[in-house]
């Protein structure tokens, strides 16, 4: 398998943090998202009613004084009926409207016009053919009589100045209209005042509308007297005290409230460019995003960091440390600090066991590599060591006699006429008077003597550091012991031997051949002898 595509615990871990990193970032990042765009749009909002409450208030307070001075004056007789009086009163009128209009530096102009074409009014020579009847001032007034006009901006005719004038009619004595008083204030500095540049929107502005739509006071001059729905697109009413919408002006998204001062029912109308509160709330969004991805990406690393630590490093471990016993490496190293968690106990457990486990194979081993060494070695019958062996042996003490100058001898036993006892007692009995004459080798020769069976009832003795007389000797002792002895079967049975002495001439198959000569040359001579 290649080993890129090998499922581990350890990248399993990392795309399970991975995933957990994903989901921590997604399902923070929208609740985050959500509460920054909500409380930021209502920030917004509370930060335009507070500017639109300001300016209500301004509003309301700037054109009271005005409307109570057109009602003040609106009662005045003089005022009333002032064609029918003569040039005194007329400078004493004007000298009225001239006192108010320094008294109160927000009015521009006081004046009255009346219905036989006469106008009565300070530092201000009407054009030729004026008539104050056609004017717009004048047809408002009548238009709202008794009440007082709700205000109208409107273009002075010599200055070009725009101006919002608030008129009410003047009742003769006859309850008949004389005409009509009026002050205008200029639009410019309260439009211009209401068009804040500083604080917290720098788009943000306010604006006066009439019950109607009619826009009163705007710092843009091209919007007076037209309607806002006209200007927007769009149409809005102003049915409540107060309220929200939203609007598209110049490819720009506005958010308004508006709210209404009752004294003069004029509507003021505060907006912000959606943008100026959109973008900070995406920029907050974004690098809300960030921190969370970052903190999502540390989290999932610490986590993968401390469960590879606590688990997957000892499993590792155990897997190394478990290899390394079964290929048996004895170079373990120190004994390894396992966590103290079930891994930790598992991994102990599972290294001792091993351990055992493999020790107890060993010994197993061991005892049946002792039982095939036995059985490899061994003759089954008589117990004594096999040809295979005799062969090694052979071989051992000749390379330490070459060695170490040492003698040894050897002795080729072969049972006389052996075919005549399995052909008489069968084949059964014949075995057990091998095994018997085994076991009477066995006793005659010394321990340090090597006895071996050659062949089928051929036996072969290795006697080191022995001579040739010396074996001899032993050889006669045995067959002498073994023409005497009751074999079980009631027979007499003799052996015939063939000795040879070691001499660093005569290689091992030179010694057998030389030894197994004398044995024929044993058998030759009648049996039951030794030669030498
Ligand atoms: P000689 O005196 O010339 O040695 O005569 P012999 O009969 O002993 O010799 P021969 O080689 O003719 O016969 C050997 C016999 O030994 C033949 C075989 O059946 C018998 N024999 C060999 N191995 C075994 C064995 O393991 N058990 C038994 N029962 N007989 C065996
Ligand atoms: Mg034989
Ligand atoms: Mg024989």
């Amino acid at each position: 398998m290649n080993n890129s595509n090998k499922r581990t615990i350890r990248k399993e871990l990392f795309k399970s943090s991975i995933i957990l990193s994903c989901a921590i970032l997604i399902i923070f990042s929208i609740l985050s998202s959500s509460v920054l765009y909500y409380s930021g749009i209502s920030n917004a909002y509370a930060v335009i009613r507070q500017r639109n409450q300001a300016v209500n208030y301004f509003i309301a307070g700037y054109f009271t004084k005005i409307h109570n001075a057109v009602q003040f004056l609106a009662t005045n007789n003089k005022i009333k009926n002032a064609p029918s009086l003569g040039a005194d009163d007329h400078k004493e009128i004007l000298d009225l409207y001239k006192s108010l209009e320094i008294a109160n530096p927000d009015i521009n102009y006081i004046y009255s016009g009346y219905k036989n074409g006469s106008l009565l009014i300070n530092n201000y020579t009407p054009p030729e053919g004026y008539n104050p009847v056609v004017r717009p001032w004048y047809q408002v007034a009548i238009e709202s009589a008794p009440n007082i006009s709700d205000g109208l901006p409107y273009k002075e005719m010599k200055t070009k100045e725009w101006l919002v004038s608030i008129s009410k009619v003047l009742i003769d004595l006859e309850n008949k209209i004389n005409g009509v008083i009026s002050i205008d204030c200029s639009i410019d500095t309260v439009g211009n005042l209401l068009k804040e540049t500083g604080g917290e929107y720098k788009s943000s502005y306010s604006f006066a509308v009439k019950q109607d739509g009619k826009i009163l006071i705007h710092h843009e001059n091209s919007f007076l007297n037209r309607t806002i729905s006209d200007v927007i697109n769009s149409p809005i009413t102003f049915d409540k005290k107060n309220g929200e919408f939203s609007y598209k002006l110049n490819d720009a998204d506005k958010l308004a409230y508006y709210s209404r001062i009752d004294k003069i029912g004029w509507i003021i109308v505060t907006v912000v460019d959606r943008s100026e509160i959109i973008n900070p709330i995406i920029l907050k969004i974004f690098v809300s995003i960030l921190i969370i991805g970052v903190v999502a990406v540390f989290l999932a690393w610490f986590l993968s960091a401390s469960l590879s630590k606590r688990f997957i490093i000892p499993l590792i471990e155990l897997k190394k440390r478990v290899n390394a016993i079964i290929t048996g490496d004895c170079d373990l190293g120190p004994a390894y600090e396992y966590p103290k968690n079930e891994i930790g106990t598992i991994a102990t457990d599972i290294e001792q066991f091993t351990e055992h486990e493999l020790y107890a194979k060993n010994i197993e081993l061991q005892t049946i590599n002792k039982k095939l060494e036995f059985l490899s070695t061994t003759d089954q019958l008589t117990k004594l060591s096999n040809r295979h062996k005799m062969n090694s042996q052979l071989e051992k003490e000749w390379k330490r006699a070459i060695r170490y100058g040492n003698t040894f001898s050897l002795i080729l036993f072969d049972i006389d006429w052996f075919k005549k006892i399995n052909d008489t007692y069968g084949h059964q009995a014949g075995d057990s008077v091998l095994d018997e004459i085994a076991r009477l080798i066995k006793n005659t020769f010394r321990s340090t003597d090597i006895v071996g069976r050659w062949g089928g009832e051929e036996f072969l003795v290795l006697c080191p550091g022995t001579n040739l007389s010396g074996t001899k000797v032993l050889a006669i002792k045995l067959c002498s012991t073994i023409e005497s002895y009751q074999f079980t079967v009631g027979a007499t049975i003799t052996l015939s031997a063939g000795l040879c002495e070691f001499d660093e001439h005569k290689t091992i198959d030179h010694m057998i051949k030389e030894a197994d000569e004398k044995l024929y040359e044993a058998k030759r001579q009648g049996r039951n002898i030794v030669v030498d």
